[in-house]
């Protein structure tokens, strides 16, 4: 095995245990923000015997398994949404950083190493807002907006890098027709997100009712969707966003006007997180 590679599995499996760690804080966040508790301070305790954790029953996941989904001291159940998260996070943790391999393969050159760290670093807090907030709030809409911020953040920071490092190596591309190619993604996303926008309105209100679509009231909350997914396209670029629109357009026949609206966020963020992210890990192999 290359030293190369024998770094990177490391760096994934580190990148997997910050996960676990990181989704086991999430989940104490999920049970105590309702209840208006400090996730701060205090100790973990079972919730039906009340009695206090150790450190070995709140090692992520693997007391979990090692225990048997069961409390040590009172045998009651516990519930499976713990490791669920846990192994979510540390899944999500892992892909991110497989992603961002060169960052981790170069680790004595700051200057090129500083963005996809604060690009790595704003998907981790990402991941874990989108978790909380799902099992929260239960509405799942909202998930759409932090993932277009955090995508959009991500964006903005890979075209700094690339200006940057433009600016400083002369044999790269002129700046002119890097922003060339930023435009002509954006354009492009965004036409494949109103192309997906467009059919879905078609198919389910039809050429004749489309003013209801435009003015009704009861329609506002599928124009904010649909106009959020426009946004999200362009964000994410051609490539990703025919799978975040194809995602969001099969979401849109599926729910039409209902009061299911609020889920449409949540197919486009997940239909966005897949295209960005397979098609990050597609440039990554190839
Ligand atoms: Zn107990």
């Amino acid at each position: 095995m290359s030293p190369e590679l024998v770094l990177a599995i490391i760096n994934i499996v580190l990148a997997g245990i910050f996960g676990a760690i990181v989704g086991s804080f999430t989940n104490v966040c999920i049970y105590r923000i309702p209840e208006h508790r400090t996730i701060v301070k205090g100790h973990s305790m079972c919730m039906t015997c009340g009695h206090e954790l150790g450190a070995l029953d709140l090692v992520p996941i693997f007391s979990w398994l090692f225990l048997g989904g069961k409390c040590r001291y009172c045998k009651t159940p516990i519930s499976s949404r713990y490791i669920k998260i846990e192994s979510l996070t540390a899944l999500c943790y892992m892909i991110m950083a497989a992603t961002h391999l060169s960052m981790f393969l170069d680790p004595l050159d700051p200057y090129k190493n500083i963005f996809p760290f604060i690009e790595l670093c704003a998907l981790f807090v990402m991941i874990n807002i989108v978790i909380v907030e799902m099992m929260i709030m239960k509405d799942t809409g909202s998930s759409m907006y932090v993932m277009t911020s955090a995508l959009g953040i991500d964006f903005l920071v890979q075209i700094l890098a690339r200006v940057l490092h433009t600016l400083r190596d002369t044999d790269s591309e002129s700046l002119s027709s890097l922003i060339g190619k930023w435009g002509l993604q954006i354009f492009l996303g965004a036409a494949i997100g109103l192309l997906a926008v467009a059919i879905s309105v078609i198919l389910t209100f039809g050429l004749k009712s489309l003013g209801k679509y435009f003015h009704d009231k009861d329609s506002r909350a599928l124009r904010t969707s649909d106009l959020f997914a426009i946004a999200l396209c362009a964000v994410i670029g051609a490539i990703p966003s025919i799978v975040a629109a194809t995602v969001y357009l099969i979401a849109r026949l599926l729910i039409k006007n209902g009061k299911n609206v609020k889920y449409l966020g949540t197919f486009l963020a997940a239909g966005a997180a897949i295209g960005y992210f397979g098609y990050s890990l597609l440039l990554c192999f190839s």
